[in-house]
């Protein structure tokens, strides 16, 4: 059975089509600048990669075209071939608890989420329109960023703001990056055959949060009202005294919109290094010597450390700490850096098992207090499973 992954932004749509049951990905790729002028698109299929630039005008024709390529290139002898299409969507408010088969009901009653997403849904919409367009006939899933953190309590998703703010105008803590949050439980209860286990999972590539996760269930996660909140990130300032935007806005003459941009685009690792959001960029700089960069190193590494502590102590002590996305995956001396900053938990690395990337892995030594793995993420075959479990229990 074959199921279409697919993540629509504003002007781009990406793809994987995978496999099911046996979990291959068969083909992946991405439609860029759709609707703005030089539209482009790659598809990486058989260890090859096609690049192609043609006129796209909406997501709609993206997916007339998505589907005539797939054909023409014999990833797929017929459209009939497509069985379900899962949607990352991003904000499902406090409404949407899993994932739900869409319907044009279904994506108006998503759509009152759109202002608490203004980025994210009204496009991830848009793309789920272009679908059921251009394929009429299959089943549309949709799952959202938010849904795993709904089991939060209001004692931990709730801001110190007066109350109304919460009833009036759904003010709290919503969390993101479910779905990798969830893929990461799931695997790594799968591999040590347990589902009662507590973990803090720290995913952390270009956007980045940590999650509480209490035998399946969120207990807590970093990202809040939206995905600036928490750790400090690529290009995002996380937590901060929210006095200070009406102090820059009045010293700069920035308007709120600039100063909320600043915090979201021009904070965290690039703000602080100076440099770059990457951290494979960062890493260089620090190399070189770079005061800037290896204070951002530092920050970036003791913000999530302090966050392993807390969770720690909320969850009444962790079974296992996983760590994923570009950074957790990839970089062995930010990984190193951050187990060091938690030494007072009794959690040590081992330098050779840390010695590798992107590999699901042990990192910790064997006396360390809490097991440390590194899991990669797959966001896309999550979406996939649901997809598929929902179409069989239709
Ligand atoms: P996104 O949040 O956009 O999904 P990813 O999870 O793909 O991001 O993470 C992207 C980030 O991962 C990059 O910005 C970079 O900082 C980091 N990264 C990727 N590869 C490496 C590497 N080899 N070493 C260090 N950092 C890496």
């Amino acid at each position: 059975m074959k199921i279409l992954a697919v993540n629509a932004g504003s002007s781009s749509l990406k793809f994987t089509l995978i496999e099911l049951p046996s979990k291959n990905t068969i083909a992946s790729g991405l439609f860029e600048k759709i609707g703005i002028g030089n539209s482009m698109y790659t598809i990486k299929f058989n260890g090859e990669k096609i690049t192609k630039e043609v006129d796209l005008k909406d997501h709609a024709v993206a997916v007339e075209v998505l589907m005539q390529e797939l054909v023409d290139m014999h990833i797929i002898a017929s459209l009939d071939e497509i069985e379900g299409i899962g949607h990352r969507i991003v904000h499902g408010g406090q409404e949407f608890k899993e994932s739900i088969i869409l319907t044009e009901d279904v994506l108006r009653r998503i759509e009152k989420y759109n202002e608490l997403a203004p980025l994210h849904n009204p496009a991830n919409i848009m793309g789920v329109r272009a679908f059921m367009q251009v394929l009429p006939h299959v089943t549309n899933v949709g799952v959202f960023d938010t849904a795993f953190h709904s089991t939060m309590e209001p004692k931990e998703y709730l801001y110190a703001v007066p109350y109304e703010w919460y009833q009036e105008l759904g003010v709290r803590k919503y969390g993101f990056h479910g779905t990798s949050h969830r893929y990461i439980y799931k695997t790594i209860s799968e591999a040590l055959g347990r589902d009662d286990l507590k973990v803090i999972n720290c995913h952390i590539g270009n956007g980045g949060s940590i999650t509480a996760i209490d035998s399946g269930k969120v207990v807590d996660t970093t990202m809040g009202f939206t995905p600036l909140a928490g750790i400090m990130m690529g290009t995002r300032s996380g937590d901060i005294d929210a006095s200070l935007i009406e102090y820059v806005m009045k010293k700069t003459g920035k308007s709120i919109t600039e100063v909320t941009n600043d915090l979201n685009k021009k904070s965290g690792l690039l703000g602080i290094s100076g440099v770059s959001s990457d951290s494979r960029d960062v890493e260089e700089a620090i190399n070189e010597g770079n005061e800037r960069a290896i204070l951002a190193q530092e920050m970036y590494c003791q913000k999530i450390a302090n966050y392993i502590a807390m969770y720690n102590n909320l969850l009444g002590g962790a079974d296992v700490i996983t760590l994923t996305a570009g950074v957790g995956e990839n970089s062995k001396t930010t990984r190193k850096n951050i187990i060091e900053k938690i030494a007072s938990l009794g959690v040590k690395i081992d330098d050779v098992k840390n010695d590798m990337r992107g590999e699901f892995s042990c990192i910790s030594s064997d006396d360390s207090a809490i097991p440390v793995y590194v899991v990669p993420t797959n966001e896309e075959l999550m979406i996939a499973l649901d997809t598929l479990e929902l179409i069989n229990n239709k």
